[in-house]
């Protein structure tokens, strides 16, 4: 007989360990099968999202701004510094800390919470039944569970053009791992990963193009935004190329050479390094053995309803390997609404309410729709903007690039967007995310009280301008369509 669990997870990523950890707290008898295994060979919880994703790039992210800073920045406080140099392996040791920390911080919370954690690959089979191939000894068992919840994550998308050799030619993985600051650096696609990648190694030094096959930059984001970004960017160094797509490439010993075509016709290009960060695919191919008749839908996604239930009672899947955006937060929304739909109580995601943040400097945030969305589905709008650039903290931190934009709709005021390009958005957007979700108006935003001097003040200010009255700008006509 094998062994059996009120519910078994697969994947210990934000969406498959929240999930785990919510079940438990629910007094579910859970175990969490992952087989993520560290460069020591250990277990490492976490996933993708704390092993080499949001977390080792923010880290990054922090150390390489406080070069940039200290390089470009403090000399306009005032403040003077000789020799100054950086160590990229202190770097990589303390990015590599957080990690650690942060991983072993989610077997604590297993424990805690007394979840059973299994280091192996996990395969669904027929009739609730889980297949594991333990990580150390290759040993298999089956185990069954009431429920199943699929949580595989994701894997980076590899183009034949570019195909990798982990050494020149890198995914986000080995951008995030490289020992020494590349002379010149190229990246193909100015998604998230291409821009938060391209800003760490051109802050560090790297002269860096990034090379995307989309005339638009930054088409998920709000035009204006966008636009703003890119100047922000190009000021930055970044050297972004749109609407160039990569032929081929061809390593030498020190260097790979980028053949891509645009509209001025066949370019080539010589760089140190090659990231491609082409976007992400689910991880799905392993996951279930074709009896147990689980239905996954074209491009590798496990096909779910609202409610993350596929197609087989009982087994579920969330994260990166089901539809919607691939978004550590996303993930672990629908891992807490899974493990209390188990557990009979309601669990419910909002998917028109997924704030979405690009880590640069500044950084870009939004939540809910766009304006050339809104204008598309003919949707009656008002629109208010503030700048940083009037925004006395952003002034006092030397930060004042970018703005803060609201939509709302002309007759009833709701909120039905908020970009933001600026310093902190990731944490401004907070705000409006609450604002959207409790249907607030604009009229709300204006009605509390924001403290003084903050950057949430040009939230504020923001709103007040949806109705022409922002206090510390001069107010344009209103703009109502
Ligand atoms: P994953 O995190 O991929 O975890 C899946 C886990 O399941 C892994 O441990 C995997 O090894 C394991 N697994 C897979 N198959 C099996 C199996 N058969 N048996 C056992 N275990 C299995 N998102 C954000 O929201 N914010 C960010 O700032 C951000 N930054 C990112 C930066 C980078 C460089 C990258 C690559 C991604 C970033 N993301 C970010 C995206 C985020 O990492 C993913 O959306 C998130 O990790 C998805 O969570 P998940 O739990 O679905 O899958
Ligand atoms: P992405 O989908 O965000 O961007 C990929 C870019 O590559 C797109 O602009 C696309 O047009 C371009 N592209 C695709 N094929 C190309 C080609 N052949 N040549 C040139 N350009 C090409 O994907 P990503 O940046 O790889 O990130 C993967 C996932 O990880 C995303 O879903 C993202 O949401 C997530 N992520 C999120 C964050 C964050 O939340 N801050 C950070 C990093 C990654």
């Amino acid at each position: 007989m094998s062994k059996s669990y009120d519910v078994i997870v697969i994947g210990a990523g934000p969406a498959g360990y929240v999930a785990a950890i919510r079940c438990a707290q629910l007094g579910l008898n859970t175990v969490c099968i992952d087989n993520w295994l560290n460069e020591e060979g250990k277990s490492s919880l976490g996933g993708t999202c704390l092993n080499v994703g949001c977390i080792p790039s923010k880290a990054l992210l922090e150390s390489s701004e406080h070069y940039d800073q200290l390089l470009n920045q403090y000399v306009n406080h005032g403040i003077h510094a000789e020799n100054i140099s950086i160590d990229i392996s202190v770097m990589q040791k303390r990015k590599q800390k957080v990690v650690d920390e942060l991983t072993s911080g989610i077997s604590a919370l297993f424990k805690a919470n007394k979840i059973k954690k299994i280091s192996g690959h996990g395969r669904l089979l027929a009739n609730k039944q889980v297949e594991i191939i333990s990580s150390n000894k290759g040993k298999t068992t089956t185990i069954s569970a009431e429920h199943i919840i699929l949580a595989p994550g994701s894997r980076p998308v590899k183009i034949a053009a570019a195909p990798q050799d982990d050494e020149k030619i890198v995914d986000s993985t080995g951008a995030l791992a490289f020992q020494s600051v590349p002379k010149r650096l190229g990246i193909i696609g100015a998604g998230a990963i291409g821009l938060e990648v391209g800003s760490i190694w051109r802050r560090l030094g790297a002269e860096v193009v990034i090379l995307e096959a989309q005339d638009h930059f930054l088409s998920i984001a709000d035009e204006q935004i966008s636009r703003m970004a890119l100047k922000q960017y190009k000021s930055q160094g970044l050297d972004i190329r749109l609407g160039a797509c990569v032929t081929a490439t061809k390593t030498h010993s020190q260097t790979v050479t980028i053949t891509y075509r645009d509209t001025e016709g066949e370019s080539t290009l010589k760089v140190d390094k090659l990231v491609v960060a082409v976007g992400r695919r689910p991880n799905s191919e392993n996951i279930y053995a074709s009896e147990s008749g689980l239905l996954v839908n074209e491009g590798g996604f496990i096909h779910v309803n609202e409610r993350c239930e596929t197609n087989l009672p009982g087994v579920y899947a969330i994260g990166d390997v089901v539809r919607g955006p691939m978004l550590a937060h996303k993930g672990s929304e629908e891992g807490v609404a899974v493990a209390q739909t188990i557990a009979g109580l309601h669990g419910q995601v909002n998917y028109d309410i997924i704030p979405s943040v690009i880590y640069t400097q500044p950084e870009v945030a939004w939540v809910g729709r766009t304006e050339q969305a809104l204008r598309s589905s003919e949707e009656k709008i008002k629109i208010g903007t503030f700048p940083f650039a009037a925004n006395g903290r952003a002034r006092a931190m030397g930060s004042a690039n970018g703005l803060v934009k609201i939509i709302t709709n002309a007759e009833t005021d709701r909120i039905l967007g908020v970009h933001i390009l600026g310093p902190n958005a990731s944490e401004l957007i907070a705000e409006a995310t609450l604002a959207i979700e409790f249907s607030a108006s604009a009229e709300d935003l204006v009605d509390t009280i924001h403290a003084h001097p903050t950057l949430s003040e040009a939230m504020h200010e923001a709103a007040l301008a949806v109705d022409n009255r922002a206090l510390h700008q001069i107010n344009k006509a209103i703009k109502q369509e």
